[in-house]
C-alpha cells in the first residue's frame, strides 16, 4: 500500500457529482474565469435531476410576468416563513432566482413564455403568488442536458465512473484539501483502484441521501454521499426535515397533480393477490369527503400532519401506510374503474364532490367516464409516461407506497454555500438550505443559486493553486491510508457469496421504519443505536463475491454514518419536545388519534412551540456520538441598501466576502 503510486490530479476546484447543481457549478466557475476545474462523478447520467420528474416538474423563482406585485424581499419572506430557515440564505435564493432561471433559459431549457416574453407562472404548494414555472414533466432532466452541453463546450475535464469515498482535510480538520475516489472500472484485484484529487476547493453536489430509504421515489441510480462529509467534520443542519408522499414503486414516479385529480380507485390486496378491497371507504364518513381528499392530494402532494384532521388529504398517506407497512398488504391505484363508493353501475356521481373538485373537473370538461378517460382527456402524456416505462394504466393497476422524495435539510453552508469545513461547498440537495416547509420548485432553484454562489466566491477569493503534490500527500497520508485499509479489509472478504446488497436492504428497511414520515422516540433511539453498531461491525459482517463490489461496500459505509447521524438528529428533536410538523408525524402519547379505529402509533399532536420554527438544529458527527446545537434563525437582512454605498463597496471589492 504505497500512496506514492496513486494518480494525483491537482486542480483549483473539484466538483463532485453531475446533477443540475454540479454541472451548473462547473459551468459558472469557468464563466467567472476559474479555468482549472475538474468534475468527478460516479455516473454522468446518474442522480435525481437526470432521472426524475413529476406531473409538472416545477422551478420556483421571482414573478417575471403580469401585473401582480412581487419583490426579492417578499419571495425571501415566503422561503423564510417555511420555518427554521436562515434569512440571509432566503434572501440570496430569492435575489438570484431570476438570474439562475434566465441562465437556464439562455442555454436552452424550454421554459414557456408568452408573445410578450413574459414567463407566466402558476401557484405551487406553499406559494402565496404564482412564482412557479415548468418545462414539463422532465424539467430537471432538460436542465442537466443543457448544462452538460455547456460543460462539454467549455472543455471541462470530467472523471466519469469515479466514486468519491472520502473527503480529505488538513490535519486540523479545518479545511478540505481534496477527495479520494474509487475508479469504478478498475479491477481492484489487479491494481489499487484509487485516484486522488488535490484541490484548493471542493464543490460537493452529491444529491440527497436516497440510498438510505427502502420506500423511495428517488431514482434507483441516486445513492448520495452525505455520510463521508459528516466523517470529515462537516455539520448537518435541519436533518429532521424531509418530504414524503405517494408514488408508484414499480416505476418510481410521484403521483401528484392529475393522477389524483382524476379520482382513481384506491385498492388494497393481500400479499397473495386475494381479498381486493377499496379500503378508504372504511375511514371516511361519506363518499364526497373521500373523493375530495383524493382530489386534493393532487396539489397537496407531500404528507403534511396539518392536513390530516377533518378527513384532510394527508389522511390518505396514513391509510396507505397502515395498509402497506402495518398490515403488510399491497396498495394500488386503479384508473380503469371509478371508486365504487359514490358510483352507480360504474358511473361516478360528480354531484357528491365539493365545490373545488367539481369546478376543476367541470372547467377541464372532465365530468365524465372513468379515471383513465379523464386522464387521457386532461393529460395524455401522464399515461404515455407509464406506457414508456412498461405500465399500461388502461390495463393494469399501479402499485403505490408513501415514499421518501426530498431532503430539505442536509449539510451546513453559509450564504456563499461554504460549510464549516473551509473551502468545502455543499450545493444542491446535499446542502440543507431549506426550512421545514418550502414552496414546490424551490429545490431546483436552490441548487442553481447555491452552485452559482459557490462559483462566485471561489472565483473571487479562493483562486490559489492546490498544494504541491508531496505536501498534499504528506498532509493527507493518514486519511488516504485509512481508506485504502478499509478497502483492503472489504476485499479480504472475497468468497463464494455476497451479502453487500442484503446489508443495503437492512439499512433501507431501518430508515423506512424509523426515519420516514411515521416516527417515534423509541424507534429513533433504538435504530440510531442499531445503525452505529452495524457501522462498527460492517467490515466483519460483509461478504463479497466480486472485487467490483467494493463500491457498494464503501456506499454501505457512507450510508450507515449518514443514517446514524440522521436518526440521532430525529431522536434529539423529539427529546427536546419537537412534535409533528413538516412531512412527518411523531408519536405523542398525549396527542390524538386521527380516527378512533387507527392503531396507537398514529397518535400525534402538531408542534405548537414557536421555538422549533425559530431555531435550527445543527449536528456534528464525532465517531461514536454526535453533538448538537440549536441556533436562532438569522433574520432576513434589511440593510441591502443605498445604491451609491453598494456601488462603492462593489468597486472596493467588499461584496464577495
Ligand atoms: C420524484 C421527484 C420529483 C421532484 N420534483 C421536484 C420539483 O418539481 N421541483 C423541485 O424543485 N424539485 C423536485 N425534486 C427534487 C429535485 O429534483 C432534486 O432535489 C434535485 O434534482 C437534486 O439535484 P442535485 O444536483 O443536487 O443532485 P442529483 O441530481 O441527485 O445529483 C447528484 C449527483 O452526484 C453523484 N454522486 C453521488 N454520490 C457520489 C459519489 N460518492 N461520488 C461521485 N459522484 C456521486 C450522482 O451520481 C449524481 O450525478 C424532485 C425529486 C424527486 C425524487
Amino acid at each position: 500500500m504505497d500512496i506514492q503510486q496513486l494518480p494525483v490530479i491537482s486542480c483549483n476546484t473539484v466538483v463532485v457529482g453531475s446533477g443540475a447543481a454540479a454541472l451548473n457549478a462547473a459551468d459558472r466557475l469557468v464563466h467567472y474565469g476559474q479555468k482549472d476545474v475538474v468534475i468527478v462523478t460516479e455516473g454522468m447520467n446518474m442522480g435525481t435531476s437526470r432521472n426524475t420528474g413529476s406531473d409538472k416538474q416545477t422551478y420556483y423563482k421571482l414573478t417575471l410576468s403580469g401585473a401582480e406585485p412581487d419583490s426579492v424581499y417578499d419571495m425571501a419572506k415566503t422561503l423564510f416563513d417555511g420555518g427554521a430557515m436562515d434569512g440571509d440564505i432566503a434572501l440570496v435564493e430569492a435575489a438570484l432566482s431570476a438570474k439562475a432561471f434566465y441562465h437556464l433559459v439562455d442555454i436552452g431549457v424550454p421554459f414557456p413564455h408568452n408573445q410578450f416574453g413574459e414567463y407566466v407562472g402558476y401557484k405551487t404548494d406553499h406559494d402565496p403568488r404564482q412564482r412557479a414555472t415548468s418545462a414539463g414533466p422532465l424539467t430537471s432532466k432538460y436542465m442537466t442536458e443543457k448544462l452538460e452541453h455547456q460543460v462539454r463546450q467549455k472543455g471541462i475535464r470530467l472523471f466519469d465512473r469515479h466514486q468519491v469515498i472520502g473527503i480529505l482535510t488538513d490535519s486540523h480538520q479545518s479545511r478540505t484539501i481534496g477527495v479520494i475516489a474509487l475508479a469504478l472500472d478498475a479491477d481492484p484485484a489487479q491494481t489499487d483502484p484509487y485516484v486522488l484529487f488535490n484541490a484548493t476547493n471542493v464543490i460537493y453536489a452529491t444529491g440527497g441521501p436516497a440510498g438510505m430509504y427502502g420506500t423511495s421515489v428517488y431514482p434507483p441510480s441516486q445513492t448520495g454521499a452525505t455520510g463521508i462529509a459528516f466523517e470529515a467534520g462537516v455539520k448537518g443542519k435541519n436533518l429532521t426535515e424531509s418530504q414524503f408522499g405517494i408514488a408508484s414503486i414499480k416505476f418510481r414516479w410521484n403521483l401528484s397533480g392529475t393522477y389524483q385529480q382524476v379520482l382513481p380507485r384506491y385498492v388494497s390486496i393481500a400479499p397473495d393477490g386475494s381479498e381486493p378491497c377499496e379500503f378508504l371507504e372504511d375511514y371516511f364518513p361519506d363518499p364526497g369527503k373521500m373523493l375530495d381528499a383524493i382530489f386534493l392530494k393532487g396539489y397537496q402532494w407531500p404528507f403534511d400532519p396539518r392536513k390530516v384532521a377533518n378527513y384532510g388529504s394527508s389522511l390518505i398517506d396514513i391509510l396507505v401506510y397502515y395498509e402497506t407497512v402495518i398490515k403488510g398488504r399491497r396498495v394500488f391505484l386503479d384508473f380503469r374503474h371509478n371508486p365504487s363508493w359514490g358510483s352507480e353501475n360504474g358511473e361516478l356521481d360528480f354531484s357528491l364532490l365539493g365545490e373545488e373538485a367539481y369546478t376543476y373537473l367541470k372547467n377541464s370538461q372532465a365530468l365524465f367516464g372513468r379515471p383513465i378517460d379523464r386522464l387521457a382527456h386532461m393529460n395524455q402524456p401522464a399515461i404515455d409516461l407509464y406506457l414508456n416505462n412498461g405500465i399500461d394504466l388502461s390495463q393494469e393497476m399501479l402499485e403505490i407506497a408513501v415514499c421518501a422524495q426530498h431532503n430539505n435539510g442536509g449539510l451546513e453552508g453559509n450564504s456563499w454555500w461554504e460549510s464549516n469545513l473551509k473551502h468545502f461547498f455543499p450545493v444542491g440537495e446535499v446542502n440543507g438550505s431549506h426550512g421545514v416547509y418550502r414552496p414546490g420548485g424551490s429545490a431546483l432553484n436552490s441548487g442553481q443559486v447555491g452552485s452559482t454562489r459557490a462559483a462566485q466566491y471561489i472565483a473571487a477569493r479562493y483562486r490559489q493553486e492546490p498544494m504541491p503534490r508531496q505536501e498534499f500527500l504528506a498532509e493527507a497520508k493518514v486519511q488516504i491510508e485509512a481508506k485504502m485499509e478499509l478497502g483492503r479489509k472489504f476485499l479480504a472478504k472475497l468468497g463464494p457469496e455476497s451479502n453487500a446488497a442484503a446489508i443495503r436492504r437492512q439499512i433501507q428497511e431501518r430508515m423506512t421504519r424509523s426515519g420516514a414520515h411515521i416516527r417515534s422516540l423509541e424507534q429513533a433511539s433504538a435504530n440510531a443505536k442499531a445503525a452505529l453498531s452495524q457501522l462498527e461491525s460492517l467490515v466483519d459482517d460483509t461478504e463479497i463475491e466480486s472485487p467490483f463490489e467494493l463500491g457498494l461496500c464503501f456506499q454501505n459505509y457512507d450510508l450507515l454514518i449518514c443514517q446514524y447521524v440522521y436518526l440521532s438528529a430525529i431522536k434529539d428533536y423529539i427529546e427536546r419536545g419537537g412534535k409533528s410538523r413538516g412531512s412527518y408525524l411523531v408519536y405523542d402519547p398525549e396527542g390524538e388519534l386521527p380516527l378512533p379505529q387507527l392503531p396507537e402509533q398514529f397518535r400525534f399532536s402538531l408542534t405548537a412551540d414557536p421555538y422549533f420554527g425559530q431555531h435550527i438544529q445543527r449536528i456534528q458527527f464525532q465517531g461514536s456520538g454526535c453533538s448538537f446545537s440549536w441556533d436562532p434563525v438569522k433574520p432576513i437582512p434589511r440593510e441591502s441598501g443605498w445604491f451609491e454605498t453598494v456601488w462603492n463597496d462593489y468597486l472596493a471589492d467588499k461584496i464577495v466576502r
